[in-house]
């Protein structure tokens, strides 16, 4: 049978996405640059409908028209030589995937590109790791939108399904939208990730409690509000020993450094360039930074001072209030997420659909989680929604949770564990609900210095204030 679809890159993801897209009833061409491997593929899955190719034009010539490839390839210059090998082989109509890593910007740039041979481009986030790519990812994809519709049909059963059917892929919006929404996916990642890892290290600093009896409490926790992939998997880790014989729990014996692909720097710096509040990706970015500057941090632990002695707590009452730190901050995070693509889908003009997109990230993806279910309805409820924190249920939660997570960054910071997520969250939450900040000191200051002018609070203009002249 003639393929439907092709592969273009047979590393890890792109070789379990072919087979992702086999079991489904489709037979799909595969090719990589290396042709070891598309070999290597072929043999171990000779069962299966893959039709190899060793050089591009036969593979190009081997697929049904409108011809549909996926590019699962190293993202950037990788992305950009496959592209120019794959142009001259192509026609019009022809539905070229990026599945890969890539920065949103460059993804705009091929759509625009490629828009003028008449081939359609479409950017897709794939989020779920190599077995999410087997059994189902969660897919992010944007370009033409006529485009989308010739592979919809198969992405749509090569999808994770969430628990109500639905397949986790949906149009996001054109050219960039996809990767874009696939860079904020990895953002809220990192925030997910760092503020777990706080959760941890107050559960075992601050509260004293050993590996084990905090793996019970992540898998106590993944029972309600919390439930979600990176829980059980972090309750799951604590309860594992060290395969190298030490005897001790594997995290005992992990160094302290966390490394980044640069997916959550990206993010954060999309939100200075338009100017939206992102501290809590920019945190867990910085926390990653600064967890890289390992000897630096030993020598200084020998010379700074560390709090004057210990603090008092009641234990089953921290262990309480980190838990609700953690879904409070949690909120935090996703609000910030939210706020900063509904800034971004005027800027680019996308018209994302935050209701669409809760939903497509509750299974396959990384950040799967219960309570995007929330978020989905909440947006449901309110297409035009400002900021997640004023949607009833979330509303409440904070309600319910502020003065919990005030007491518990009180306490870290007492104890001197460091909580840059937590703190970041209700400094957030502080923020957004003042009616009034202290940026009238700042305005004063830059009229003072710099002639800047300021706004009135009484009366509409510009004003200066004669600040060298005596009064
Ligand atoms: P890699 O990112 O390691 O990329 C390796 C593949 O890219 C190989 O097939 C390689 O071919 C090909 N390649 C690299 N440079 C070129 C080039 N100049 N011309 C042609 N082919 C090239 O593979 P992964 O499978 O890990 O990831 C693929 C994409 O999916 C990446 O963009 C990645 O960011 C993204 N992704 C990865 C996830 C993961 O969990 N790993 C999750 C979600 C997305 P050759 O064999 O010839 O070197």
């Amino acid at each position: 049978q003639t393929p439907q679809i092709g592969v273009v890159g047979m590393a890890v993801m792109g070789k379990n996405l072919a087979l992702n897209i086999e079991s489904r009833g489709y037979t799909v061409a595969i090719y990589n640059r290396t042709s070891s491997k598309t070999e290597t593929v072929a043999k171990e899955h000779a069962d299966k409908k893959l039709v190899p190719s060793y050089s591009i034009q036969d593979f190009v010539a081997s697929l049904e028209k409108p011809r549909r490839i996926i590019l699962m390839v190293k993202a950037g210059a990788g992305t950009d030589a496959v592209i120019q090998e794959l142009l001259p082989l192509l026609d019009k109509g022809d539905v070229l995937i990026d599945g890969g890593n890539t920065f949103f910007k460059d993804t705009m740039r091929r759509n625009a590109e490629l828009d003028k041979s008449g081939i359609n481009f479409i950017g897709m986030g794939v989020s779920g790791g190599e077995l999410g790519a087997l059994q189902g990812p969660s897919m992010m994809p944007g370009g033409q939108k006529e485009a989308y519709d010739l592979v919809a049909p198969i992405f749509e059963q090569m999808a994770a399904k969430a628990q109500d059917g639905a397949p986790c892929v949906t149009y996001i919006g054109a050219n960039g939208a996809g990767h874009y929404v696939k860079m904020i996916h990895n953002g809220i990642e990192y925030g997910d990730e760092e503020l777990i890892a706080e959760s941890y290290h107050l559960l075992h600093d601050l509260v004293g409690l050993s590996v084990a009896e905090i793996a019970d409490i992540f898998a106590d926790w993944n029972k309600g509000e919390l439930d979600s992939y990176l829980i059980e998997i972090t309750a799951d880790i604590l309860t594992r020993k060290d395969d190298l014989g030490t005897g001790k729990p594997i995290v005992d014996v992990i160094l302290d450094r966390t490394a980044n692909k640069g997916t959550g720097k990206w993010s954060s710096g999309n939100a200075l360039e338009l100017e939206i509040p992102q501290s809590l990706i920019t945190e867990s970015v910085y926390a990653r930074y600064i967890s890289m500057m390992k000897d630096e941090r030993v020598k200084a632990s020998k010379v700074l001072p560390k709090p004057a002695g210990k603090v008092a707590i009641d234990k089953k009452a921290v262990v309480e209030m980190i838990r609700k730190a953690l879904y409070f901050s949690k909120i935090m995070s996703y609000a910030q997420g939210f706020e900063q693509m509904r800034i971004a889908s005027a800027h680019y003009d996308w018209d994302l659909d935050y209701a669409n997109i809760a939903r497509i990230w509750r299974a396959g993806c990384i950040i799967r989680a219960q309570f995007l279910q929330n978020i989905t309805d909440a947006y449901e409820k309110d297409p035009k929604l400002q900021n997640l924190m004023l949607d009833d249920y979330f509303l409440d939660i904070t309600k319910q949770y502020q003065e919990s997570v005030r007491d518990l960054v009180g306490l870290a910071v007492k104890a001197g564990v460091p909580v840059p997520g937590f703190a970041a969250a209700i400094s957030y939450f502080d923020s957004y609900r003042a009616e009034r900040l202290p940026a009238n000191i700042i305005q004063a200051e830059r009229d003072y210095f710099g002639a800047h002018t300021y706004e009135r609070t009484d009366r509409e203009g510009s004003f200066h204030y004669p600040w060298y002249e005596e009064q």
